[in-house]
């Protein structure tokens, strides 16, 4: 069985293929680039997103090496999401599921990092810490659900990362550039913001932007804020293996690609006596090889389709909403 995977709902617009043994078979995409200076335009990816959709589709099938009518299932990324681009991607997936008549799943983006984590990584049961540019969630499987341990209360870590990199002029993509920059530098103070278990990013970013202000290295302070948003977001992970007592940590979202990150969790889960993996770069952001896999284990399980005349975008669809038949 093969399933053709859409993602769409942010910067990338990504296609994945996957098959039902876990290959995945391709896994290309299309990144939209606002100006600079600025965030994420959503009317302006959303256009993005239609005009590269059908390069991005052929690419796809060309590196799988099948043609759309060999794909069994069609999946998308249905939310959570900034609603214009989901709809780039519902409208382009319902399309195809018209002109094929195959089914069409609609799939949690979040689940979605999840899975292709533990498909890549080969961890069974993690506690996952699931980084990226609008989401940070401590998560994992309890009673049926992906359950959150613990989130951000504002922002995201990712998209904390890109707001001080677009207020001190850095260039985009800000969170490797700042990473970069955070090898050279010392100590200095920012707030540390953990609240129980969810976490706080806003006001490390306006005090970081401050501390640039006042003449502070761009080196001391990308190395400062790495060291206290990701010891916050470590310590989150490891009360979370405590409560729930699983031994093994996931890292997974556009923000796992950062060593640092990596190494803190990996020191913390080996002094645990737990086992630490990060998902693959290639799936850490987002991709359609993600929806494409989720898309496999939700239609092999026997999850329902969406009936083509009501499907519509869950914008704010959380993870711990999700059903997750396949567990
Ligand atoms: P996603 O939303 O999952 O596609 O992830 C995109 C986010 O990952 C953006 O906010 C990037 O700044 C961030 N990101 C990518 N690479 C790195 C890195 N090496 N270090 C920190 N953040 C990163
Ligand atoms: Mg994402």
């Amino acid at each position: 069985m093969l399933c053709l995977g859409i993602e769409s709902t942010a910067h990338t617009f990504g296609v994945g293929v996957a098959d039902d043994k876990g290959s995945i078979l391709a896994n290309e995409k299309d990144t939209y680039k606002p100006e600079k200076g600025w965030g994420i335009v959503p009317m302006e990816a959303r256009r993005h997103h239609e005009e590269v959709s059908g390069a991005v589709l052929e690419k796809a099938l060309e590196s799988a090496g099948k043609e759309l009518k060999e794909m069994d299932v069609i999946a998308f990324s249905q939310g959570p999401g900034l609603p214009p681009c989901l709809y780039a991607g519902l409208n382009f997936s319902k399309e195809l599921s018209e002109k094929t008549g195959m089914p069409l799943m609609g799939v949690n983006h979040c689940v979605a990092h999840i899975e292709v984590g533990r498909l890549t990584t080969k961890l069974e049961d993690p506690v996952t810490l699931y980084v990226s540019g609008a989401n940070t969630q401590t998560i994992a499987f309890v009673s049926g659900k992906y359950r959150i341990f613990g989130e951000t209360q504002d922002i995201g870590i990712g998209n904390a990362l890109d707001k001080f990199g677009r207020e001190a002029k850095l260039e985009f993509p800000y969170g490797p550039k700042i990473e970069v920059f955070a090898k050279k530098g010392k100590w200095i103070d920012l707030p540390y913001t953990v609240k129980g278990m969810d976490l706080s990013f806003s006001g490390i970013i306006s005090e970081a932007a401050r501390k640039l202000e006042q003449k502070n290295t761009m080196e001391d302070i990308c190395f400062s804020l790495q060291e206290t948003t990701f010891a916050m977001l470590t310590e989150v992970v490891e009360r979370a293996l405590a409560h729930t007592g699983k031994s093994e940590a996931l890292l997974t979202g556009g923000v796992a690609a950062n060593k640092r990150l990596q190494e803190m969790l990996d020191i913390m889960c080996n002094e645990r006596g737990g086992k630490f993996a990060v998902v693959p770069n290639e799936y850490s952001g987002d991709n359609g090889a993600m929806i494409a896999w989720t898309g496999v284990l939700a239609h092999k399980s026997g999850q329902k389709p969406l009936n083509l005349k009501d499907a519509q975008v869950l914008p704010r669809w959380r993870t711990d909403q999700t059903e997750i038949s396949w567990l």
